[in-house]
């Protein structure tokens, strides 16, 4: 262990607006109707939020057809395929959509792209779920592109008509990288005037690379399956320190501070404080006698709630 050990916190992490509406419709959700609510999906993709919920009375699944005629189904904030939705709806499902709204502008972007004609490549992780939903928007031709060695391989019916969506989630890094290798293939390309990666992905990207400057080491709090958190890592790693993505304190190993006074903690947008709060006082149980949080941006986005459920509340 190092000697004189401090901790160092981004800004921002943890937490987006996303995310935070999604929690609060399934919480609403379950004042207003009652329990059992049924989501469709891990609401956002951290299992201390899930645990913390199904205590309360919500039914997680991946299977819609378990979900019983008529039952209050809440869908996750990644968004899902017209497809679901239809079913949904056949199944008499009553669905309170908590897909993000930045989520659901990629969606409505690719659907304008493939109406006038384009092929829609969606640059994003293949088998995400946002992917899938996205993918899964699109009535016409579309494809997914994971790196820049799948753009070289992509088939496509006109050069001169295809135009690209991003995940909300994704690296800068990596996305740049694809674009540039899309717009070398197909000079005509079209693609969204600002990057579909979110603000709050962004912010919390710049956020690890402002905290790499000043640390040994970056421990990132997410889920395994969080894709973002996964990106922060990757991002604290390309930035020259050592990352690791961790889903709670115990996951720490005191190892990874044997040259390192000054250990860096971020979380990814799924992540609840709680869990910082939690790898903070391990730190401090190892050694850490000072903890310092980085200045950054202030993020005062927030996301009304679903029309359904705010003429539910009034009329509650
Ligand atoms: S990470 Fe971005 S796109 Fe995803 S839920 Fe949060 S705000 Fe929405």
């Amino acid at each position: 262990m190092g000697v004189d050990m401090q901790a160092v916190l981004a800004n921002p992490r943890g937490f987006c607006a996303g995310v935070v509406r999604a929690i609060e419709i399934v919480e609403q959700a379950l004042v207003l109707y009652g329990a059992p609510i049924y989501v469709l999906h891990q609401i956002v993709h951290n299992q201390r939020v899930i645990h913390d919920l199904e205590v309360r009375g919500v039914v997680f699944t991946e299977q819609m057809q378990s979900i019983p005629s008529g039952a209050v189904t809440v869908l996750s904030a990644h968004g899902v395929s017209d497809a679901v939705m239809e079913a949904a709806h056949r199944q008499g499902l009553e669905v309170i959509d908590a897909t993000c709204p930045l989520v659901t502008k990629v969606h409505l972007q690719a659907q304008r792209y493939s109406k006038e004609g384009y092929e829609v490549v969606i640059i994003g992780h293949r088998g995400h779920v946002e992917v899938e939903g996205t993918y899964g928007r699109v009535r016409g031709a579309v494809q997914v592109v994971g790196s820049v060695e799948d753009v070289a391989t992509l088939q496509v019916a006109d050069p001169r008509r295809v135009a690209y969506v991003t995940q909300t989630t994704l690296s800068l890094d990596d996305t740049r990288a694809i674009v540039e290798a899309m717009k070398q293939r197909f000079p005509d390309v079209r693609g969204p005037e600002l990057s579909d990666i979110c603000y709050a992905t962004q912010n919390r990207q710049n956020a690890v690379r402002t905290l790499a400057a000043k640390v040994d080491v970056i421990l990132v709090v997410g889920a395994r399956n969080s894709s973002n958190s996964a990106r922060l890592r990757e991002v604290g790693e390309m930035s020259g320190v050592s990352a690791y993505l961790i889903q709670d304190a115990d996951e720490i190993s005191p190892d990874w501070f044997v040259r390192s006074s000054r250990i860096g903690v971020t979380a990814g947008a799924s992540t609840p404080e709680v869990l910082v709060r939690g790898v903070l006082d391990r730190l401090q149980e190892l050694g850490v006698s000072q903890i310092e949080e980085i200045e950054g941006v202030s993020e005062a986005i927030t996301f009304r709630l679903p029309a359904a459920l705010l003429r539910r509340q009034r009329s509650a």
